[in-house]
């Protein structure tokens, strides 16, 4: 029996991999539930659940829990330390890494420190620190399984053996990574109309149902840039051996192409359920709930190339991914600071790829050669974004 802590548990990726969980009682258990503010939601988890620990954002936010599940045994937590806490709970054996945005990072790095099963949705983890990350996995022996969809399509399409190496390894024949893209809801939308596009809009993703970070970075492409620094890392592959292909049916998820000839890909439906049972279960296949894949039906499979014009955030990501040092961490703060402010509706939905251009330009990158300077970067970008937001909205 796997024992497991979820962080961000009651988020889109949290709730799909409890959905999965539920459907093998004998084979799991929740240990640890994590969210930030959702307090309600978290207690009706605590309640279907029963973990040893619960954490929460903050002191407010453990008492009011507290009070919700008082006839429980479940120990509140809050705040960073707690997040560690509920990482480090000697019973648990995987990680579900679910947080969204660089709040993820340091839980999740504990977590692969302590030799866990790493299972990573939170892409930022690899985006800001990924040589730093992968260190630690390495030294350490965890296992790190992928559950973004692409990433997780590309690891079923290597041979295990290499698949956290292939870059360095030419026995493995492989020559490319193609990333495969919906292109979001405004794949089609006159470019010139772009200004405004409102958060619902942008939240309205054709194929997938996300949190609401992710959409809006699946309507720019910016999150196709992160998936690309975060495949550099993960597969030990250089910027320009990662293809970024738009597939707008979302049914291909990712493909690998060999030196043979050969391509394979990963089809599904487009639910993470798959890639969540998958991370569950390996090395084994589970029961994942999602519904079977009709050949049948499939009537169009279309690809091309992305935009650049459309989706300008892909030039930026390449740039920092070939920086590389602190440049992703600075890409990746701008980002989540631009998209919060456009959530918000304090910026257009344009402006978001121009804030995170202008604070690349600002803030130099440096050798990203400890967690301390990445996390300074972060911190300098975050504050150089808000300048620039300030200067937009004055
Ligand atoms: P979400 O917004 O639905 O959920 C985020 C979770 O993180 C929630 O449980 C929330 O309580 C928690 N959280 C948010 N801020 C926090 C903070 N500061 N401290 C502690 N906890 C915090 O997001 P999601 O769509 O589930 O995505 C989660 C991660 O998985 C992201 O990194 C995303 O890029 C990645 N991912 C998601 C999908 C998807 O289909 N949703 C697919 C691939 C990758
Ligand atoms: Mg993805």
């Amino acid at each position: 029996m796997r024992s497991i802590c979820i962080l961000g548990s009651t988020g889109s990726i949290g709730e799909n991999t409890l959905d999965v969980i539920t459907r093998h009682p004998h084979l799991y258990r929740v240990s640890a539930l994590t969210a930030n503010t959702q307090i309600e939601k978290l207690a009706r988890q605590c309640h279907q659940f029963e973990p040893d620990i619960a954490v929460v954002k903050d002191a407010q936010g453990a008492h009011q829990l507290q009070k919700l599940i008082v006839h429980l045994k479940t120990e509140v937590l809050y705040g960073a330390q707690g997040l560690i806490a509920a990482t480090m709970h000697p019973p648990v054996d995987t990680v579900m890494a679910a947080i969204v945005g660089a709040a993820g990072l340091l839980p999740t790095l504990e977590a692969a420190k302590a030799g866990k099963r790493v299972l990573l949705a939170n892409k930022e983890a690899l985006v800001m620190a990924g040589p730093i990350f992968m260190d630690e996995v390495a030294l350490s022996g965890a296992e790190l399984l992928p559950i973004d969809s692409e990433h997780n399509a590309i690891y079923q399409c290597l041979p295990h053996s290499l698949a956290t190496s292939i870059g360095s390894s030419s026995a493995s024949g492989v020559e490319e990574l193609l990333l495969t893209a919906s292109g979001g809801p405004f794949l089609h939308r006159s470019i010139d109309t772009l200004d405004l596009v409102t958060p619902d809009e942008a939240c309205a993703h054709p194929n997938w149902l996300m949190g609401r970070k992710i959409s809006v970075d699946s309507a720019t492409m910016m999150n196709k840039g992160l998936e690309l620094i975060e495949a550099m890392w993960l597969f030990n592959m250089p910027e320009n051996k990662i293809q970024i292909v738009i597939h707008p049916q979302s049914v291909i998820h990712s493909l690998v192409r060999y030196v043979d000839g050969s391509l394979l890909a990963q089809l599904g439906e487009p639910d993470m359920r798959t890639p969540i049972a998958y991370g569950l279960g390996w090395p084994h296949r589970i029961d994942s709930g999602v519904k079977k894949l009709d050949m049948m039906t499939l009537k169009d499979l279309n690809f091309m190339a992305a935009d650049v014009k459309r989706y300008p955030a892909i030039l930026l990501a390449r740039e920092a991914a070939r920086t590389k040092g602190t440049a992703p961490a600075i890409l990746n703060a701008a980002n989540e600071v631009a998209v919060e402010s456009f959530l918000q509706q304090r910026i257009k939905y344009t402006q978001i790829i121009r804030i995170v251009d202008q604070v690349l330009q600002e803030v130099t990158a440096q050798k990203a050669t400890s967690l301390e300077l990445v996390l300074e970067a972060d911190q300098q970008a975050r504050a150089r974004a808000q300048i620039v937001i300030k200067g937009l909205t004055a």
